[in-house]
């Protein structure tokens, strides 16, 4: 016997997802991440170095013992706390955390997200505002930089005025240039914007530079940041500080679990040991300048001064540049198109001194080519 309503079932017809997908989603593409097999993997901004053996070993334990049969703490009380206490999070401020950053910046711009609310950013940048921001429904205005990459004040200040909107998000060091916007400009943000203003400090473990001690200053501003760059891309943890205010709303926009369990528990036991991870970091800032000075020397090929662990390089050719690096085994990002400023632009991740012997390597071979 068959179940009752299969009748009905079979005549419902359903003409694909044209019909009910909306028309904007349609028209986006996912966000793109390259295939990298049997590629040296310069493209996405990972720190090169793997775990100690040691550190691994502790991480098996924890695994081991971790409860998967339950539902992860959803306020992750111990991993906050050991966060507050190695991120130096002020006192009065309360913490948000997501499945990577992308995840906070999702939940921040979907908890704005009236229609007509418009969410800002300095461009160009980090290409995940922009594209929440469409699958929020909220309208992003991206604010040009100035030809030098540095934050276009006046620009700014007018787009603010014109838009007043509900959330900025300001990348910093900015992703893909590589600079840091001159703190004064982005006080001046801070203080002019009617809504939240998010320093998204991804990159700040290479810049040193933080705006977390100044959340106590401004009643608007976030502080996000991301265990990704730092060498943990693979667990996808990102986090936020500011206000309890801020961070009581946004939060009921989060997904119930949105951390696991194996996340909460492995980043707690590796924060106790971040020491590895800044050493790391320090090897990869070292790198980034003899990396710099090795592109700035090559015929053609401009570097930007970066504050991150890649650097953006304006070649003769950026698609050439991309297919012979390719070619002879190296993945960067080729950035020409994306926005004018990136005229002919590809951006290197910062890899171990040979990887990059071997980047520097297949791009003179490149260039000898082209
Ligand atoms: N912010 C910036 C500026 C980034 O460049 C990235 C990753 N490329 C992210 C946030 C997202 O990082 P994650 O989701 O891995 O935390």
């Amino acid at each position: 016997m068959k179940p009752a309503g299969e009748k009905a079932v079979r005549r419902v017809r359903c003409s694909g997802p044209e019909s009910v997908i909306r028309a904007d989603i349609r028209a986006i593409h996912a966000y793109p991440v390259q295939h990298a097999e049997g590629l040296v993997k310069l493209d996405a901004m990972e720190n090169p170095y793997p775990l100690p053996g040691w550190l691994r070993e502790q991480i098996g334990q924890v695994a081991r013992d971790a409860a998967l049969n339950r539902y992860p703490d959803p306020q992750a009380p111990e991993l906050k706390a050991r966060l507050r206490e190695v991120m130096q999070i002020p006192a009065g401020c309360d913490i948000l955390l997501g499945n990577g950053s992308d995840e906070i910046i999702s939940m921040a711009i979907h908890a704005v997200a009236a229609p007509g609310a418009v969410v800002m950013s300095p461009t160009p940048t980090f290409v995940m505002y922009g594209m929440s921001s469409v699958i929020a429904k909220a309208n992003f205005v991206g604010v040009s930089i100035e030809p030098d990459f540095s934050l276009d004040v006046g620009r700014m200040a007018a787009a603010i005025e014109e838009h007043a909107p509900s959330v900025v998000f300001i990348s910093y060091p900015n992703n893909p240039t590589g600079n840091l916007f001159a703190d004064e400009a982005i006080v001046r943000v801070i203080e002019q914007a009617p809504g939240l203003v998010v320093i998204d400090e991804a990159y700040q473990t290479f810049a040193r530079r933080s705006f977390m001690p100044r959340l106590v200053e401004f009643p608007n501003l976030m502080v996000m940041r991301t265990v990704s760059k730092l060498g943990l891309a693979g667990l996808r943890l990102g986090y936020a500080a500011a206000g309890p205010e801020w961070i009581r709303e946004i939060d009921k926009v989060r997904g119930p679990y949105n951390v696991g369990e194996l996340t909460q528990k492995v980043a707690g036991k590796i924060l106790e040991h971040h020491r590895v991870l800044e050493d790391q970091a320090l090897a990869v800032v070292e790198e980034r300048g003899r990396l710099e000075r090795a592109l700035a020397r090559l015929e053609g090929v401009r570097p930007y001064p970066s504050e991150a662990n890649f650097i953006l390089a304006r070649v003769p050719n950026a698609l050439g540049v991309f297919e012979g690096l390719k070619k002879r085994g190296i993945l960067i990002r080729n950035l020409h198109g994306t926005h004018p400023l990136l005229e002919q632009c590809v951006r290197f991740t910062v890899g171990t001194p040979a990887e990059n012997d071997a980047a520097l390597k297949a791009l003179r071979a490149t260039l000898e080519g082209l």
